[in-house]
């Protein structure tokens, strides 16, 4: 006999990662190619020397570095092991019985479900507008007596799109602000908006306590691979946050190489004007090809293919390039560095693809 486990864990979905393959070139997982800056893997190899003691629970010196550079009070930030825990660690606060709701537009970032599941609550799922866009007004008619937490990856984690200042503020009035809205922004850093329109959670929340935002060291700042994230809003919020917080799961080489990261913001921000530059490179292609690509405010395009999406990706893994199919509702494609994206370019555009996967084919 085996032993008695929770009678509803078939039912959870799995987290599925982008596939890997050391002789493929990655496009599956929004994983910046640049490996870690010298500073921080100076950094790295000072901490691994302590690999010996516990590191400090709270990542003191690193939260309050991320709290001055947002011009936030100390108490307002929570340092986590990746943003994927703060999202898990935030359902937990927030509900406690089947009967709580977790809205979330759909498509959009797989953990939002699973971590919902995985507290015992239940996810609502909104499908996102013609254009790929969260539908904020039907996310609100969604919201019931239910609902603890509304999920808005902003950039939207597959698609892309983004909403700008404006239309969040009108969706945030119009929450209860007994419901915690959690403003995913792991691609805030290649967001290209307006500044009059340009939407930070930071400052959205300063006068919302019911706003958390999660922002990430692993796209823009590269540190995928050590587990960075973390969350900013209301004391009270984050004080919940600590209490599911496993202890010490942000270990002493992650909260180093981070702070050293950040302390090396600029550099490291600058590179994200290249990316940008070869999105608008990558996705001005695949529209002269006869794709339809939405514009994209993140490092990576999505294709809406429909059924078509997970042939889609096998042919491309079979031309070299791995990149990431969700079901039947499109394909997304990491921007990778020129020469990597010449590689998808190459299979994506061939006449042979783009008439077999394109309404011009
Ligand atoms: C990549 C990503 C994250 C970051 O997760 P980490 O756990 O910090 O690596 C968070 N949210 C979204 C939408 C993402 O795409």
């Amino acid at each position: 006999m085996t032993p008695r486990l929770r009678s509803d864990l078939s039912a959870i979905p799995a987290y599925v990662p982008g596939r890997n393959d050391p002789d493929a070139i990655k496009l599956a997982s929004n994983e910046v190619t640049f490996g870690p800056l010298p500073a921080a893997l100076e950094a790295i190899a000072a901490a691994a020397a302590l690999a010996n003691r516990y590191p400090d629970n709270r990542s003191s010196e690193l939260a309050d570095a991320i709290a001055k550079s947002l011009r936030v009070d100390p108490g307002r930030v929570l340092v986590g092991c990746g943003s994927v825990a703060l999202c898990h660690d935030i359902v937990q606060i927030a509900c406690d019985a089947p009967s709580d709701e977790v809205a979330m537009a759909w498509r959009s970032f797989e953990t939002y479900p699973i971590a919902t599941r995985i507290a015992g609550a239940t996810p609502v799922q909104v499908p996102l507008t013609a254009d790929h866009v969260h539908d904020l007004a039907a996310l609100t008619a969604a919201i019931t007596d239910n609902t603890r937490v509304v999920f808005v990856c902003n950039p939207n984690n597959p698609t892309g799109t983004a909403l700008g200042r404006g239309a969040l503020e009108r969706f945030l009035d119009a929450v209860p602000a007994s419901v915690l809205v959690v403003l995913d922004e792991a691609y805030s850093e290649y967001l290209r908006v307006a500044s009059d329109d340009f939407p930070d959670g930071v400052e959205l929340g300063r006068t919302r306590p019911n706003v958390v935002v999660l922002r990430t060291f692993s796209k823009a700042y590269g540190l995928a691979g050590l587990r960075v994230g973390y969350a900013v809003g209301d004391p009270s919020v984050i004080s919940a946050l600590s209490q599911v917080h496993v202890p010490f799961s942000v270990s002493r080489v992650a909260q180093a190489a981070a702070l050293a990261s950040l302390r090396a913001r600029d550099e490291l921000l600058a590179r994200t004007d290249s990316l940008v530059a070869e999105r608008g490179r990558v996705r001005s292609a695949l529209l002269a090809a006869g794709y339809a690509v939405p514009p994209s405010q993140t490092n990576f395009v999505w294709l809406p293919l429909g059924e078509r999406s997970a042939a889609y990706a096998t042919a491309s893994a079979d031309a070299g390039v791995l990149i990431r199919a969700y079901g039947a509702d499109g394909v997304r494609i990491t921007i990778g560095e020129p020469r990597e994206n010449d590689a998808f370019l190459a299979f994506a555009t061939a006449p042979a693809t783009a008439a077999a996967f394109t309404d011009r084919g």
